[in-house]
């Protein structure tokens, strides 16, 4: 093994300072965690979500502390294609570059197929499939152009399992893994990355919205016997979008407690 090898395989993750990274619906729940777990490893990261979001980034910024410069609200419906542009023009314009996106912004709308409106299954079509499309639109040509960038798609366990009642959320999210794997395959050898992380069942907002016999269900499946938390899914994510994690790409990475394996 050459020594540079060696440094790779034992060295730990290098830190994120000059880095930029764009977390969609980034102040709470898993986005929350992900983007302090990347500004508290010096990446400046800018929170692009709906108004909602404005508040809950500068809650975000004042538990960080020491970091609180590094986390900046801006606004974009990620269902829609020119605010995303306009968003992602506005971080460019303030850091001057992007290097990482996590297209992590999602929302459920369940009902079994029988029931589902057509607005429904639109609706989380538009936010969890054509959002991180219009986000990787927007960053594209500019990784292209600096010849770097790390895109981490979040998808879910019920994209590659199914789910009762999600016929919607499934396909969208199993959707993003057919789009992780053409656009790693697109932009491999220009620096960039392209990789979806699917968490099981997670303690945050979303999966407290659930029946309670729905969460239990979901625990009963998981055989480490609990839900996971946010920050082990910010863990996988800033593994991934590590400056040495660039021959990392296409792969959909299962943080679910084993419930699909
Ligand atoms: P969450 O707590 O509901 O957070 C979702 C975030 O996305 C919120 O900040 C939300 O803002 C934002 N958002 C929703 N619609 C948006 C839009 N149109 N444009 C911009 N931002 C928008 O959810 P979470 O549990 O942390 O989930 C985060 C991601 O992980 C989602 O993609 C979800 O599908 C995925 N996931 C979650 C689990 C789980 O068990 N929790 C499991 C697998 C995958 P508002 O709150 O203001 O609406």
């Amino acid at each position: 093994m050459t020594l540079a090898s060696t440094q790779l395989a034992s060295g730990t993750l290098k830190r994120l300072d000059g880095r930029v990274a764009i977390v969609t619906g980034g102040s709470r729940g898993i986005g929350g965690a992900i983007s302090t777990a990347l500004a508290a490893d010096g990446a400046n990261v800018a929170v692009v979500g709906i108004p909602a979001d404005r508040e809950r980034t500068e809650h975000l910024r004042a538990s960080l502390n020491g970091t609180a410069q590094l986390v900046e609200f801006f606004e974009a419906n990620v269902a829609d294609p020119e605010a995303c542009q306009r968003s992602v023009n506005a971080v460019i314009e303030k850091y001057g570059h992007v290097d990482i996106l996590v297209n992590n912004a999602g929302i459920t709308k369940d009902h079994t197929a029988r029931k589902m409106t057509v607005e429904e299954w639109q609706a989380v079509l538009d936010v969890n499939l054509s959002g991180p499309f219009y986000m990787i639109k927007a960053v594209l040509e500019h990784m292209l152009e600096r010849k770097f960038g790390r895109i981490v798609n979040i998808s879910s366990v019920v994209g590659k399992m199914g789910n009762f009642g999600q016929a919607n959320y499934a396909a969208a999210k199993a959707g993003l893994l057919g789009l992780t794997k053409t656009l790693a395959l697109e932009t491999a050898r220009s620096g960039i990355t392209v990789n979806a992380v699917a968490p099981g069942f997670i303690a945050t907002e979303m999966v407290k919205a659930m029946p309670q016999a729905a969460i239990d269900i979901a625990k009963g499946r998981t055989p480490v016997d609990r839900l996971g938390e946010p920050g082990e899914i910010a863990r996988a994510v800033r593994f991934l979008v590590d400056e040495n994690s660039g021959f990392i790409t296409g792969t959909a990475f299962d943080v679910n407690g084993g419930m699909y394996m």
